[in-house]
């Protein structure tokens, strides 16, 4: 059917706006936006009806009526009144309950709330009632409309073009920064804010700080005598004196620690420092300053942790991030031993654990989290230097995810080799320490 027989058609069996008899027809023409596509056909329609009320053919006035009424065009009505003839007062949208003509309103409540954000790039979502749609696939249908734009895509676009009128911010359809939620029926609006990632390193220097935050076992969170009504089990984490500063400089609304592996609580981490992600949830700033941040960070926790090297990543670094818990790692184990230990024993310890594999079953101090399996874990290098007659430093670099202190205690033959049934001795790990996390050039997005 021609367009203007089948515009003509619609027009007088439902009411529909400029937005959306344009909308029909939309896939054809180029640079225009619906509604002027959809006054366009009203006006050749008016003109037509204009023509035959002039022959007086009923048909015209039929037509212009149609226009003034379920078109709510004004043309129509005012040639309407110069032919004497009266027409019924404009109706509302069949499709769109004139929820396109009220969008002005709406973006700039929307602009007005999107101020409180920092963001790079945005993206419109709508939703719809279902009924809504229902009611236009069956017009659709009635019509055999071909070449239209669906409602839930105009509206996307035309929210989108509007609100990047005035941001110049772009739309990005894979990654947005913020997404903005709109139903237009209700006029109801949300904007979600995506997560920012920021990666880092972080050094532990004193013991005693878990590395996230550790819930109070007897009253999960809730508060009780044991923990002193604070809900954890330890005052403050490496995780939560990172996240602090981090919540103030973006307004987020939370955090999530991602990191390569973890220390225990009783040891430090050295060196260059342990990679980690902290996640912030809901930011409202993004433009933050990562220096004057991390300076922030290390002030606030001076003397036990330091953090360095603050970059933003993209999300897909979070998987990465634990692909590099199998860096290989130096430690440094203070061990003491229920005896005197020889020189020879010393010596044996270093030959037995260099160039040399560990069986490993997971140790039963972790048992409650992780599977009962057993790991092969390889030992590049180990290295005694005695402290005093049964007291030793020892340096032990391997392969990521070994468990240390079970190497020295053998933890009831569940790992072997092991330090204290090679010399048949009761070894102790008194203090044990990250030196060092070797990570490969590019590993953690460095280059
Ligand atoms: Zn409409
Ligand atoms: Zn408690």
């Amino acid at each position: 059917m021609e367009i203007l027989e089948k515009a003509q058609r619609m027009l007088i069996n439902y009411p529909l706006c400029d937005y959306c008899l344009g909308r029909q027809f939309a896939m054809l023409g180029y640079g225009m936006e619906n509604d002027e596509r959809g006054r366009i056909i009203k006006t050749l329609l008016t003109m037509r009806g204009h023509q035959l009320a002039l022959q007086k053919d009923e048909g015209g006035v039929k037509l212009l009526k149609a226009l003034a009424s379920n078109g709510s065009f004004e043309m129509a009505g005012e040639i309407l009144k110069k032919l004497k003839r009266r027409a019924k007062k404009p109706s509302a949208c069949y499709l769109c309950e004139d929820h396109f003509k009220a969008l002005p309103r709406l973006v700039e409540k929307i602009l007005e709330t999107l101020k409180e954000y920092e963001y790079g790039s945005l993206l419109v979502g709508i939703s719809l009632p279902a009924e809504v749609e229902e009611r236009e696939d069956e017009f659709k249908a009635e019509f055999e409309v071909q070449h239209s734009e669906s409602m839930r895509n105009a509206f996307s676009r035309v929210i989108g073009k509007m609100i990047t009128e005035v941001t110049k911010k772009p739309v990005n359809y894979a990654n947005p920064e913020v997404t903005i939620l709109v139903n237009p029926f209700t006029a109801e609006f949300e904007i979600q804010a995506n997560p920012l990632y920021i990666m880092g390193r972080y050094k532990k220097l004193v013991r005693g700080i878990p590395q996230s935050k550790w819930i109070c076992m007897r009253c999960r969170g809730w508060g009780c005598q044991r923990c002193n009504w604070t809900g954890k089990m330890y005052p403050e984490s490496v995780e939560e004196l990172i996240a602090a500063p981090v919540l103030r400089a973006t307004l987020g609304e939370d955090t999530a620690f991602h990191s390569a592996g973890r220390e225990d609580i009783d040891a430090l981490m050295l060196g260059s420092g342990r990679p980690f992600i902290i996640e912030v949830k809901k930011p409202k700033k993004r433009l933050i300053d990562l220096q004057e941040l991390e300076r922030l960070i290390n002030e606030e926790a001076e003397g036990k942790i330091e953090v360095s090297n603050l970059r933003f990543v993209g999300k897909s670094m979070v998987r990465r991030l634990k692909q590099l818990e199998g860096a290989e790692k130096i430690y440094r184990v203070l061990v003491e031993f229920d005896r005197e230990v020889s020189d020879e024993e010393l010596k044996a310890i270093e030959e037995a654990f260099t160039k040399t594999v560990i069986r490993q079953r997971t140790p039963l101090r972790v048992l409650h989290r992780r599977a009962d399996r057993t790991r092969e874990k390889y030992i590049y290098e180990t290295k005694v230097k005695r402290l005093a007659r049964n007291r030793a430093e020892i340096r032990i670099r391997c392969q990521g995810g070994l468990y240390v202190k079970e190497l020295v205690t053998g933890d009831n033959g569940r790992t072997n080799p092991n330090i204290s049934s090679l010399i048949e001795v009761k070894a102790v790990p008194k203090e044990l320490d990250v030196l060092n996390i070797m990570v490969k050039g590019g590993q953690d997005g460095e280059v």
